[in-house]
């Protein structure tokens, strides 16, 4: 190709080597323009559930596209909208009746917390912080930055919007200390809302909490009157072995922000669920109470059809079976790295796996990032590991050789680098 113009998401130029162009994606596939293909073990940026181009996806993007693009959605609606509306409430936890959309999951995110600072304006009893998790990543807007753990992602964006209170990430053995802190944290009642990815931080290294902590966080929310917010851009759509996470914890958030799998990964859009006293506290004669926030392809006809395609695809397939199967290879297939020297620890929460190499540190500064990343590249596989933490996240239609290959890779890389 010629000189490029395109600038890149979180690409240092300078020291990126040449980007091979993809010219074909199918199903765990990514085709490149010599003729190799790229195995997609992270299901580029977790978003690609069923693997590339689903037929059912496609046709129903070609069928929409032939009578509907984007529709004003003030004052305007569209069937895709309304129906996937219907599905979204179905299958989320009891409770959300109301769905917004947006179009990322940053903005899905930034959403919800508006939705939480108007409900407390509009009810009269104004709060403002915003508890948070250590570790944590919800996008990468400034509002979303805000509410993320603070490092070299957003050292360069400072000063961030909102007052947080940071509660210690529950790991294992130090659950209480997290419930400790966030009991200690809403006392003053000025808590608007707890922010939390359910059940497996992603882009903070792919760290594993049990559900009970999330049954626990949920409870003293409720208690303190403090609103939960689950970002399930990255865990929801089966990631973690049920369709939502919050399901393992027995629990309804009151906002819940959803993307990255919600059209199988083929297009963008996001969804932001409530419930309905969050929606009544906007509901009134006074335009003041208006919930301020739109963006201009907000409910975009084609991408609603795309997901109201990926939710069939939920209905018609044998999609529980899939996860278990592969949520079941994935733990056995950690149990071989259980006294490998060069890995710290493995762990696995659904269709995710994650381990940490002895050597590096965690993060996007840390240099053996890139090095494993060329390395697995080198073996026609896509795995992008956070600094040391090696993680495999692939969509559902991954073969089990498929993954007997990861691990092989995974486990020389450890011979390699660790
Ligand atoms: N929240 C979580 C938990 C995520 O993992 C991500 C992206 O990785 C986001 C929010 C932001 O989503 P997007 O990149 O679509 O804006």
């Amino acid at each position: 190709m010629s000189q490029s113009q395109v600038w890149h998401p979180f690409t240092q130029h300078a020291l990126e080597p040449a980007m091979p162009e993809i010219v074909l994606t199918e199903g765990a596939y990514l085709h490149k323009a010599d003729g190799t293909r790229i195995l997609d073990a992270i299901s580029s940026w977790w978003v690609v559930t069923h693997g590339h181009r689903h037929p059912r996806i496609m046709k129903a993007i070609e069928t929409t596209a032939s009578t509907l693009d984007q529709i004003i959605f003030a004052g305007f609606t569209h069937e895709p909208a309304e129906r996937l509306a219907e599905a979204l409430v179905s299958l989320a936890p009891s409770g959300l009746d109301w769905v917004f959309y947006s179009d990322s999951g940053s903005t899905s995110v930034e959403v919800a917390l508006k939705m939480a600072l108007g409900y407390f304006r509009n009810i009269g009893a104004p709060r403002s912080r915003i508890v948070v998790m250590e570790h944590s990543y919800h996008g990468d807007t400034i509002g979303t930055m805000s509410v993320g753990a603070r490092g070299v992602f957003n050292a360069a964006y400072e000063p961030l919007l909102f007052e947080v209170d940071t509660l210690p990430f529950p790991a294992a053995g130090r659950e209480q200390e997290t419930l400790d802190r966030f009991e200690a944290v809403v006392g003053d009642r000025r808590a608007a809302a707890l922010i939390v990815e359910p059940l497996v931080l992603g882009a903070g290294g792919m760290l594993m909490y049990p559900a009970w902590v999330l049954t626990e966080l949920r409870k003293i929310a409720e208690a303190s009157g403090t609103l939960l917010i689950a970002d399930e851009v990255m865990t929801g759509w089966g990631r973690t072995g049920t369709m939502f996470a919050c399901e393992q914890a027995s629990i309804s958030p009151d906002i819940l922000c959803t993307s990255k799998g919600l059209t199988g990964g083929a297009i963008p859009l996001a969804a932001t669920l409530a419930t309905d006293a969050i929606f009544q506290a906007h509901y009134s004669e006074d335009r003041k109470k208006t919930f301020f926030h739109s963006s201009s392809y907000t409910a975009n006809p084609i991408a609603c059809a795309a997901a109201l395609a990926n939710v069939e695809i939920w209905q018609n397939e044998p999609l529980a079976e899939r996860i278990t199967a592969l949520s079941a290879k994935q733990a056995a297939g950690l149990r071989r790295f259980g006294n490998n020297p060069f890995f710290t620890d493995s762990r696995a929460t659904g269709t995710i796996a994650a381990l940490d190499l002895r050597t590096g540190s965690a993060g996007y500064l840390a240099e053996i990032g890139p090095k494993l990343r060329a390395f697995f590249l080198d073996k026609g596989l896509l795995v992008r590991p956070l600094g040391n933490v090696v993680y495999l996240l692939p969509p559902y239609c991954v073969t089990g050789d498929e993954l007997d290959g990861l691990y092989d890779a995974v486990e020389e890389a450890g011979e390699r680098f660790g």
